[in-house]
């Protein structure tokens, strides 16, 4: 069968990678991960010192900054190298999360991460999730899926992920995150958050993992059809 590009955007912490590692084991695709992208050179900039305000700082840090995907065997996933470090583990922290939606809002970063993830898309048979890939970063993707959930649950499922790596973290700490990367998100001016006109919804509030499978695997043999 043809391989496809397939788009999963939505807010945060609504199951689009849950989903998009679901489709990709399902189909034998790759599964990219664009917001690890955005937290890696987040982690480099803090690391690094470098004043984001500046766009020459911004674009020297770019300029050493090498991401890469690697499959780990034991976990059966796919993690995010900086560098040649393996970062997956240390992009998850909040520190991370209060700046990674400022980061991601400035134009250069964006050139950067997007001419990335349209060079690991070249040849297809890909899932990517994000915020800004069915309308940007592939626009003319075969299917396009933009999740939301409501906020209440939505708040739940990254507390309890969080919870698991840091027992002292709040439940408001969780829940102001997640508001104000919605917020920075979709307001930005560079590619904000916002559903592709030819996107199909997935609201996962009231649905199983495996119920969403099932209903997205439908939409592709739809397209297939
Ligand atoms: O998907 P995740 O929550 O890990 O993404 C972290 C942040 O990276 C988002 O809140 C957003 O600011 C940014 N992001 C983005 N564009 C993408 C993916 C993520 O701006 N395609």
């Amino acid at each position: 069968m043809k391989k496809i590009v397939i788009t999963i955007d939505g807010w945060s912490s609504c199951g689009k990678s849950t989903l998009a590692k679901q489709m990709a084991k399902e189909l034998g695709y790759v599964y990219i991960d664009s917001g690890a992208m955005y937290r890696a050179i987040t982690l480099y900039f803090l690391r690094h010192h470098t004043d984001w305000s500046d766009t020459a700082e911004v674009n020297e840090a770019l300029k050493n900054t090498v991401l890469e995907f690697h499959h780990n065997e034991k976990s059966a996933q796919s993690e995010i190298f900086l560098n040649g470090e393996n970062v997956e583990y240390l992009i998850r922290d909040l520190v991370i999360a209060e700046k990674v939606s400022e980061v991601a809002a400035i134009k250069e970063v964006r050139c950067f991460a997007v001419a990335e993830q349209q060079k690991m898309g070249k040849k297809k048979g890909i899932v990517m999730d994000g915020r800004d890939i069915g309308t940007t970063v592939f626009p003319n993707a075969a299917l396009k899926i933009f999740m939301t959930a409501d906020i209440a649950v939505r708040v739940e499922r990254r507390f309890k992920e969080m919870y698991e790596k840091n027992p002292n973290i709040t439940i408001e700490e969780v829940k102001n995150n997640l508001e104000m990367r919605d917020y920075i998100d979709s307001n930005r001016t560079v590619s904000p958050l916002r559903k592709a006109d030819d996107a199909v919804i997935i609201d996962n509030t009231n649905i199983t993992m495996e119920q969403q499978l099932v209903y997205a695997l439908n939409l592709l043999k739809q397209i297939k059809a």
